[in-house]
């Protein structure tokens, strides 16, 4: 019996997906050598992508200042890592039990040409990632915003994708028509605190083209973003302000690349030196190197801008299903950390430590009796 896409969309269902659509192969003519479905599965004919919602609440803690591990846990490496997998992992075993091949595609960053020779003649780098975003607009489950981050009807900007390649020919769902969700408000580019979501005009947006229909989004400075995400911007972890009080990085106008950006921020969070009354653990960051040893990942903006604010934005005008909770997104005033210039614990340690560096001592030698 032929699989049809409503069994697979409910077999996904059944197996705790939030959303599902799909697409054909026809859809991916303009993909790029190393982002093609083809180039890891040449037989491919229909792409599925599985929609698994981030939870609401998971930002809390960060909006009120007070908690971070969270979002890092159950709103990202886990959330990618193995709740999602769980989902996409069932439906393409439910694909090849009816007999067609699926292949559950890993969600890593494609933006990275790849560097390998490949392994014969005529094939591309054996480096082939999906774009799982462009996927996911090509199966019609929603659309890209212009902060570059992926946008449902059903939760607006809280989710992460899947992507199962198969060889069954499944029903294409619609694509959707462009600006459906996003209505370019910006209130993403204002919260950001990064800098890294373009203002409308300040740099050409990225443009592809699926069938007859045309999607843009902003050029998002990924320098800036890995920066702000890694916990590397003033504005946006308390975190960098304890363990390197008075460092100002200006994020919001750097230009550094987002491979440097990572080159910087994960060996900071895995760095080590000796301690010292300033400095009591050994950790040079002693949150991002208890957080990352424990879920191998850091995440500390919390989105504020890309998710937070569009999340607010799109509740407010009810342009999403999961809106109408009875708290808003920002509950109260945002915090909001002082410049690291007006930093009075940072700078030189001498005036931190006068017993050490400036009084005299009393009793040189030792020599005097206790008490004199
Ligand atoms: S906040 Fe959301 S809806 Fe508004 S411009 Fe940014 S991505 Fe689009």
């Amino acid at each position: 019996m032929k699989l049809t896409a409503e069994q697979v969309k409910q077999a996904a269902m059944d197996a705790g997906a939030g959303d599902v659509g799909i697409a054909n192969i026809e859809r991916f003519a303009n993909a790029p050598r190393g982002m093609h479905p083809k180039n890891i599965f040449p037989d491919c004919r229909s792409v599925i992508t599985i929609v698994q919602p981030i939870p609401r609440g998971v930002y809390r803690g960060i909006t009120e200042g007070t908690h971070w591990p969270n979002y890092s846990f159950y709103g990202y490496n886990r959330l990618n890592t193995l709740f999602r997998p769980r989902v996409t992992y069932a439906t393409a075993c439910f694909l090849e039990d009816h007999g067609a091949e699926a292949v559950p595609v890993y969600p890593g960053v494609p933006e990275r040409p790849g560097t390998r020779a490949p392994v014969a003649p005529g094939k591309p780098a054996p480096e082939i990632n999906l774009n799982v975003r462009i996927a996911a607009l090509a199966c019609g489950v929603g659309e890209i915003g212009w902060s570059k981050v992926f946008l449902t009807k059903k939760f607006g900007p809280r989710v992460r994708l899947g992507t199962i390649l198969t060889d069954a020919e499944l029903e294409p769902d619609p694509l959707p028509e462009p600006g459906t969700l996003c209505n370019r408000c910006m209130r993403c580019v204002k919260d950001c605190p990064g800098g890294a979501i373009p203002k409308a005009g300040e740099r050409e947006p990225i443009r592809i083209q699926i069938d007859d229909k045309t999607y843009e989004w902003g050029d998002v400075h990924m320098g800036r973003c890995t920066l702000t995400h890694h916990g590397l911007n003033w504005e946006a972890s308390p975190f960098l302000r304890k363990d390197f009080p008075g460092l100002d990085l200006d994020v919001r106008h750097t230009n550094l690349s987002e491979e440097a950006a990572y080159r910087l921020a994960y060996p900071m969070a895995s760095a080590s030196w000796l301690v010292s009354p300033e400095f009591p653990s050994d950790a040079c960051m002693e949150f991002y190197h208890q957080i990352k040893s424990h879920i191998q990942y850091f995440a500390l903006c919390g989105a504020k801008g890309c998710i937070r604010a569009c999340m607010d934005a799109l509740e407010k005008r009810h342009a999403i299903d999961q809106a109408g909770y009875p708290t808003p997104v920002f509950p109260r005033k945002p915090w909001r950390l002082t410049p690291p210039q007006d930093d009075v614990t940072g700078g030189i340690a001498e005036g931190k430590f006068p017993e050490r560096f400036n009084r005299p001592d009393p009793n040189p030698g030792g020599l005097l009796p206790p008490g004199r």
